[in-house]
């Protein structure tokens, strides 16, 4: 346990102290003495129910913490008392443990938050595999020596995609990087203004950038950009031009971006290089199924870029990694820098992404058995159904605590794919009556497993586009359980 700030601490001792610090002192001592100890904590009636869930190690850790920021508060003077609620609330989120499955009535299939997608069945399988059992990442089966674990993605991802080569790193934020470090350090990149992204979680294109060692040429306005404007900025200096598919928003109204096709001739004739960070990386074509379209990385391939790189964990819906792919040399370089040791994925990874990827070679199947597709190819009709179905398992019983309504709504993909699109579906709309709204959001995601909804003008709102059907009776369960605590 780190001693943070228990006791008193001796500022100022033997100068002269004024009588406000003197009482200030003495309402200090009370204070302290009014917070219970530890002990007398973990051995508490009303306390017992919730540290049961808990590690006791992690139960004392939670508790420490907080008598440690109570004396803290006390000691600046602050008014502060010891509140059981406020533990119980804190010890409540530590409940072992912390990373568990999730219940996603939030409407968004990759969210990054909730881990994006659930894996397809043949992904699971071949992670318990890889997991229990030793496995052969990275030998040649043939020899017996040391082999190279791109081999169980690189030839599917080449046949996918039309690519000559690939490889993959932790995530299309480490492929980004490793690509500019690689390919562009201490040279120009050439990119767009209205490209210059910021994904989340820090991920800022011009960050990107300047930690990769390179020189962001900013060319083109926020809405317009030509390819002169690329022209006009080339110098012996440039390494490349730099176009980021803007998967988070859109410009609408009088836009102008050049074409992948444009910019690879212009590359060509000015021998420099093209690199395409395509985020979400579509191998499919959506918009077969009434969705909206997102750019293939076979056309990006076909185009001519010289690397391309997405994530594994938007479109794919298989691990969080990123993935590489482009021409031969460029790619054999990449997989020698030193940066790609330190990004490199595990086992679990390789073992999610093979089986995932195999889906993709045969799109009928891909569309029966990816979890993805199961979500995003449900109709109004089914989500309608299950919807009603969840209704039907919790009015009666609650009809004096809250209002329950079936709606039509829209929800979004997320991840950073598609996002500027709506897709359509069906929720349960609740409306409290024995609580706030916020409250009963506060009591679903408390729950085991937590349930996120979202909360929408005085509604809690769970969206069928997320929800599994054998998710229903856990959520009816939660409801129930939730509404008589
Ligand atoms: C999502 C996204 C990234 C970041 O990908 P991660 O796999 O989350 O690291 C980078 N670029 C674009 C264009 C994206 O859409």
């Amino acid at each position: 346990m780190k001693g943070k700030g228990s006791g008193i601490r001796g500022q100022g001792s033997g100068e002269v102290r004024s009588q406000k610090l003197e009482a200030r002192s003495q309402s200090a001592d009370s204070g302290f003495r009014a917070l219970p100890s530890v002990d007398k904590l973990l051995e508490s009636e009303e306390l017992k129910p919730v540290l049961e869930h808990l590690h006791r190690r992690m139960a004392v850790r939670a508790i420490r913490v907080y008598l440690d920021e109570l004396r803290q508060k006390i000691q600046a003077g602050e008014s502060a008392a010891f509140a059981q609620d406020e533990l119980v609330r804190r010890l409540e989120r530590e409940r072992k443990p912390t990373l568990t499955r999730a219940i996603n009535g939030l409407g968004v299939i990759l969210h990054t938050g909730l881990g994006r997608a659930p894996l397809a069945k043949a992904a699971q399988e071949a992670l318990a595999d890889v997991s229990e059992h030793f496995s052969s990442l990275e030998i040649d089966l043939e020899t017996g020596r040391r082999g190279s674990r791109y081999r169980h993605i690189e030839p599917l991802l080449c046949e996918l995609t039309g690519a000559e080569a690939a490889m993959v790193v932790n995530n299309n934020c480490a492929a980004t990087m490793l690509i500019l470090s690689s390919m562009a350090r201490g040279k120009e990149v050439i990119v767009s203004r209205g490209q210059l992204i910021e994904i989340g979680g820090a991920f800022r294109i011009p960050d990107v950038m300047q930690q990769s060692g390179c020189k962001m040429v900013e060319v083109g306005t926020t809405n317009r950009t030509h390819l002169r404007d690329y022209k006009n900025a080339l110098t012996p200096e440039t390494a490349l031009l730099l176009r980021v598919h803007t998967s988070n928003y859109k410009i609408t109204g009088f836009t102008k971006e050049v074409s992948l096709d444009e910019l690879v001739a212009l590359a060509r004739e000015s021998k420099v290089l093209v690199v395409d960070d395509l985020g979400s990386g579509a191998l499919v074509d959506l918009s077969k199924y009434g969705l909206p379209k997102e750019p293939l990385v076979q056309d990006s391939v076909k185009a001519g870029a010289d690397v391309i790189c997405f994530s594994g964990d938007k479109l794919i819906a298989a691990s969080q990694a990123g993935i590489i792919v482009g021409k031969k040399k460029h790619i054999d370089l990449l997989k020698k820098h030193p940066l790609t040791r330190a990004l490199r994925c595990g086992k679990l990874t390789y073992a999610v992404l093979e089986r995932t990827l195999e889906l993709f070679l045969d799109e009928e199947r891909l569309v029966k058995e990816h979890a993805l597709f199961q979500l995003l190819l449900k109709t109004p009709v089914q989500m309608q159904r299950e919807a009603r179905n969840l209704v039907r398992r919790v009015q009666a019983d609650l009809q004096d605590r809250a209002g329950f309504t079936v709606k039509p709504a829209l929800s979004e993909i997320g991840g950073g794919s598609l996002a500027t699109e709506s897709l359509e579906s069906r929720v349960v709309a609740i409306r409290p009556k024995t609580m706030h709204v916020d409250e009963l959001a506060r009591r679903m995601r408390l729950h085991r497993p937590p349930v996120f909804g979202r909360v929408e003008r005085g509604e809690y709102v769970l969206d069928f586009r997320t929800i599994r059907r054998d998710e229903i009776p856990i959520i009816a369960a939660a409801l129930l359980s939730v509404f008589h605590q």
